[in-house]
C-alpha cells in the first residue's frame, strides 16, 4: 500500500503449499473464511486483506497452491508435453511456481509483485516455494528481487526479555536454502531496542536499517502507518532501484486510522452463525463492518452468536440486545433453524437486518413459513422434498456432481429497483456482486412475497435471479444473494454496510439507555 501510494503499481500473490486445489473445499473450521475474487476464484482469506490494503481486485492468478501445481504438471505429462522426461520437483514443480509468480508481473505489467509464501520456513511442504524464489534471485538479478523474511520475536515477561534466537534460527534454515534475506520484519508484542536490533543485523548479515519491527497494535490498518515509520517502504525501492517513485501521501490513511482509533459512538451488533468459534470464518464481514464504523466515527462491537444456540426460548435473551442483526452465509442444514429464528426476531421486533447469502435465503424460507402461510417452506439443500421449495437448486447446477470451484463465482451483475433502501445505499441503477451459491430463490413465488411487502429490489439482468430481497415497512431489512463484504475496503467503504451501520445507530439513538452506551 505505501508502495502504491508512490505510484507504483503493485499487487499481491498468496502460494499456499497445501494440497487442495483451491481452499473452496476447506470447511472455514480450517483457514477461514473463502475468499472470493471479481474473477471467480475461491481464495485464501489474505486475499482479502490485500484488496482491503490496495484497493484494487486480486485474480485467479494471485492465488496460487500445491495443489494446483501438481494439477497443472501433472495434466501436462499425461498429455505427454514432457517428452518422454522423468518428471520431478526440481524443475518441473519449480519452474511451475516460477511461471505462476512471474505471470503476475508479465500479463498485467506491474512495476511490483508481493509473493507471499506461507507456512514456516523449514515445513517440509514449502521447499519447493523457497528453492523457486532461490532461482528467481539468480535469474533476475538482486536488484529486481528482494526476500522479505517475517519472524516472530517472543517476550518473555517473567524476565522482561525479547528473544532473538528463533529469528536467528530461521535465517539459518533459509540460509541452509540458500535464501539471504534482504530484510527482516519482526513480530513482537514491545518495542525492539538499538542492541537488539544490532545483533539481529550483525547475526543474520541485514543492513542495520532493513531489520524493522512491527509491534502489536490495535488494529491492522496501522500496521502500514508503522511500517512507513519504520521506512520499509525507503528501504525496499533503495535495494529495488525504484528511487524516483514520489513521496508517499498517507494522509486519507491515516485520517481512516484515527476514526477507527478514536470512536464516538457505539453499537453492537449481533452475528449469527455457525462457525463463530473461529473468528477468522466471517473475516470479510467483521472488516467490513469496521470500515462502514469508521465512516460515522462509531465502534463496532461484533457479537457472535452460534446459530445451534438460537432456539424459540433463547432469542430475546441473545437478540434482544443488538441493534443490527447480521445472519451469515454458510452451508448445510446444522444451526440453520436458529438463523431463521434470527431472521424472524429482526423482522417483527423491527432490528435492522443484513442476510448475506445464505442469511438471505433464510430470512425469505422465515417469511414464507410466518407470513405467506407455508409453515414446511424450505431450501432443497435442508429439506429436498419440502412442499414449498422457496429457495431450489439453480438450473445450471443440476448436472454438477464435482464440489470444487463448481458454484456460481465471482461477479455477476445486478439492476436495483429505483426507490428502494438498496437504491438509496448504492445510489446506482447498475451494480455488480460477487457470488458463491447453488441454490436460489425461486421466482414462482416472488409475487407472492411482493404482495405482502417483501420485495425484489436487485435482480439480475440475463438470469432474472433474485439478487436482493428487502422489506418494506420495517426500519432496514435487506437480504443479499451475493457477498457485498468481499468488496469492501478501507478507503471505499461497501455502501450496504455503511446503510446497515447506520440504520443500527438510528436505532440505538432511539434506544432510551443510549446516554450510558457512549463510549
Ligand atoms: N448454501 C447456500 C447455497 O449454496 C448459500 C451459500 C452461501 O451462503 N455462500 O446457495
Amino acid at each position: 500500500m505505501i508502495l502504491q501510494e508512490r505510484g507504483l503499481s503493485v499487487t499481491i500473490q498468496k502460494l499456499d503449499p497445501y494440497i487442495n486445489v483451491d481452499p473452496g473445499t476447506l470447511n472455514p473450521y480450517e483457514h477461514g473464511e473463502c475468499y472470493v475474487t471479481e474473477d471467480g476464484a475461491e481464495t485464501d482469506l489474505d486475499l482479502g486483506h490485500y484488496e482491503r490494503f490496495l484497493g484494487r481486485p486480486t485474480s485467479q492468478a494471485n492465488n496460487v497452491t500445491t495443489g494446483r501445481i501438481y494439477q497443472f504438471v501433472i495434466n501436462k505429462e499425461r498429455r505427454g508435453d514432457y517428452l518422454g522426461k522423468t518428471v520431478q520437483i526440481i524443475p518441473h514443480i519449480t519452474d511451475e511456481i516460477k511461471r505462476r509468480i512471474m505471470l503476475l508481473g508479465q500479463k498485467n505489467k506491474f512495476d511490483v509483485v508481493l509473493t507471499e509464501i506461507g507456512g514456516t520456513v523449514g515445513d517440509m511442504e514449502s521447499l519447493p516455494y523457497i528453492e523457486a524464489v532461490r532461482q528467481i534471485k539468480f535469474e533476475l538479478g538482486a536488484t529486481n528481487t528482494l526476500f522479505v523474511h517475517l519472524t516472530l520475536v517472543p517476550y518473555l515477561s517473567a524476565t522482561g526479555e525479547l528473544k532473538t534466537k528463533p529469528t536467528q534460527h530461521s535465517v539459518k534454515v533459509l540460509l541452509e536454502n540458500g535464501i539471504q534475506p534482504d530484510i527482516l520484519v519482526l513480530r513482537a508484542e514491545k518495542h525492539l531496542n538499538r542492541d537488539i536490533r544490532k545483533k539481529v543485523a550483525l547475526f543474520c548479515n541485514v543492513d542495520y536499517d532493513a531489520v524493522i519491527e512491527s509491534v502489536d497494535v490495535s488494529t491492522i490498518y496501522e500496521v502500514p502507518l508503522l511500517m512507513q515509520k519504520e521506512k520499509l517502504d525507503e528501504i525496499a525501492i533503495r535495494k529495488l532501484g525504484l528511487n524516483d517513485t514520489k513521496t508517499p501521501d498517507l494522509g486519507p490513511w491515516t485520517e481512516v486510522v484515527n476514526r477507527l482509533k478514536n470512536p464516538e459512538k457505539k453499537i453492537q451488533i449481533g452475528l449469527v452463525g455457525k462457525y463463530v468459534e473461529l473468528a477468522d470464518s466471517y473475516k470479510s464481514i467483521m472488516e467490513s463492518l469496521s470500515h462502514a464504523g469508521a465512516t460515522y466515527k462509531c465502534e463496532v462491537k461484533i457479537n457472535c452468536i452460534h446459530s445451534e444456540d438460537i432456539t424459540m426460548d433463547s432469542t430475546s435473551e441473545l437478540l434482544g440486545e443488538q441493534d443490527g442483526i447480521i445472519v451469515a452465509p454458510g452451508f448445510g442444514d446444522r444451526g440453520v433453524e436458529g438463523k431463521i429464528l434470527a431472521c424472524n426476531y429482526a423482522r417483527t421486533e423491527n432490528i435492522p437486518f443484513l442476510g448475506i447469502c445464505l442469511g438471505m435465503q433464510c430470512a425469505v424460507i422465515e417469511f414464507a413459513r410466518s407470513v405467506l402461510g407455508y409453515p414446511k417452506a424450505h431450501s432443497t439443500e435442508m429439506y429436498h422434498k419440502t412442499p414449498h421449495p422457496i429457495i431450489d437448486l439453480m438450473e445450471e447446477q443440476k448436472g454438477i456432481s464435482e464440489k470444487g470451484g463448481t458454484m456460481r463465482l465471482g461477479a455477476y451483475p445486478c439492476v436495483i429497483k429505483e426507490g428502494t433502501k438498496v437504491h438509496e445505499a448504492y445510489n446506482k441503477k447498475f451494480i455488480k456482486e460477487r457470488h458463491r451459491h447453488r441454490y436460489e430463490f425461486n421466482n414462482d413465488y416472488l409475487k407472492e412475497y411482493e404482495k405482502n411487502g417483501f420485495i425484489a429490489s436487485g435482480i439480475n439482468p440475463d438470469s432474472k435471479l433474485v439478487e436482493i430481497m428487502e422489506m418494506k415497512d420495517h426500519p432496514w431489512f435487506v437480504g443479499v444473494q451475493f457477498h457485498p463484504e468481499y468488496s469492501s475496503t478501507v478507503m471505499k467503504p461497501h455502501p450496504l454496510f455503511i446503510h446497515f451501520v447506520k440504520a443500527s445507530m438510528d436505532i440505538s439513538a432511539a434506544k432510551p439507555e443510549m446516554q450510558a452506551k457512549k463510549v
